[in-house]
């Protein structure tokens, strides 16, 4: 395989790269480094079947050279991070709808196969037991805040899908569930990061909200040799699939469970979202996947248990 990865440098990214070049392939990461890092990737320099090209995917030309090189293309790329986009909603809006359109229309014409990533954030307020791929699900009902994440990701999927229809363009989406793993910062609000490196600080954890909002992570090494797999299944073109964990858990007990396992003797403290996030901030009260498709198409089953991935 000749992959170019956009969003290489990121967290879910640099893991792919690595899995990549470990099972012999060629790599190309397109990234801007804007919250990715090229620490990420200091296991590959000097690899000569890596490289990494700094550069946005919004340079349309960039992208084409790059993809037309390459036979497949992992679209990690994107305006993430909680605080970057309810900060910057239309900006992080333009990046990931347009970049997207970018990268999609290149494979489609240089014949790449294409995989895209896409989230839970999809599923809007919806926080009914198991979410499952069904379409009449998707952007049903808009939370106020951070949306234009949602709603670019929900885009994503829908223009992927007509190109993946349209031209015949082998086409995955995968919509990832609270992704855990080394490499991961709390820099832009990711919660298992932040809660760690706060305990391991003998800092106040600070959660937002109550704290009964419920959340399942999923171990990043669980789901990038599945996101390989969907791309080897033709089953799988052109239409959603959910890669998540399987254990449900509280953000309170969340916090518990970080500050034992760390023997941490941090407090836990709650702050409002308003404090955290400013005025307006609505959070989804539950994410729970229902990983039966994937499991269905490649025999997906995480292996790694919450602890695992907290430590
Ligand atoms: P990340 O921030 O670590 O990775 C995103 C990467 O994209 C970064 O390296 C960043 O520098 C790069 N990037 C951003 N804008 C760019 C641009 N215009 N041009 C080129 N590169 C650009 O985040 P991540 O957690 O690794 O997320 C990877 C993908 O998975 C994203 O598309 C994200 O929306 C999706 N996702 C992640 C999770 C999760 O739990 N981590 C959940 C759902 C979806």
């Amino acid at each position: 395989m000749k992959a170019v990865v956009t969003g290489g440098a990121g967290f879910i990214g640099s893991h792919l790269c690595d899995y990549l070049i470990a099972h012999g392939h060629q790599v190309v990461v397109l990234d801007d480094l804007s919250t990715g890092s090229e620490s990420n990737l200091e296991q590959l320099r000097g690899n000569p079947a890596f490289e990494l090209v700094k550069g946005t995917i919004l340079d349309k030309r960039l992208v084409s050279d790059l993809i037309g090189e390459s036979d497949t293309v992992f679209h990690l790329a994107a305006a993430v991070g909680v605080h970057n986009i309810v900060d910057k909603p239309l900006e992080s809006l333009r990046t990931n709808l347009h970049g997207t359109e970018n990268v999609v229309e290149a494979a489609a014409a240089h014949g790449a196969r294409f995989a895209v990533a896409s989230t839970s954030e999809v599923y809007g307020k919806n926080d009914s037991d198991g979410l499952t791929e069904d379409a009449d699900r998707i952007l049903g009902s808009p939370l106020k805040s951070r949306w234009s994440y949602a709603a670019a990701k929900g885009l994503d999927e829908l223009v992927a899908y007509v190109y993946g229809t349209e031209t015949g363009l082998p086409c995955v989406i995968t919509r990832f569930f609270n992704i855990v793993g080394p490499r991961q910062t709390g820099r832009y609000g990711m919660v298992v990061p932040r809660f760690v490196s706060q305990a391991l600080a003998g800092e106040p954890i600070t959660v937002y909200g109550t704290g009964d909002q419920r959340r399942c992570f999923g171990s990043v090494f669980d789901v990038i040799p599945a996101l390989v797999r969907l791309l080897d299944t033709p089953e799988a073109y052109n239409t959603a699939v959910n890669l998540g964990g399987k254990e449900e858990i509280s953000i309170r007990g969340l916090a518990d469970r970080v500050i034992e396992l760390t023997g941490s003797s941090s407090e836990v403290r709650f702050v409002s979202y308003s404090d955290a996030y400013g005025a307006g901030y609505e959070d989804m009260q539950r994410r729970m996947p229902d990983t039966g498709l994937a499991r269905e198409l490649i025999g997906y089953e995480p292996t790694r248990t919450l602890d695992d991935i907290i430590t």
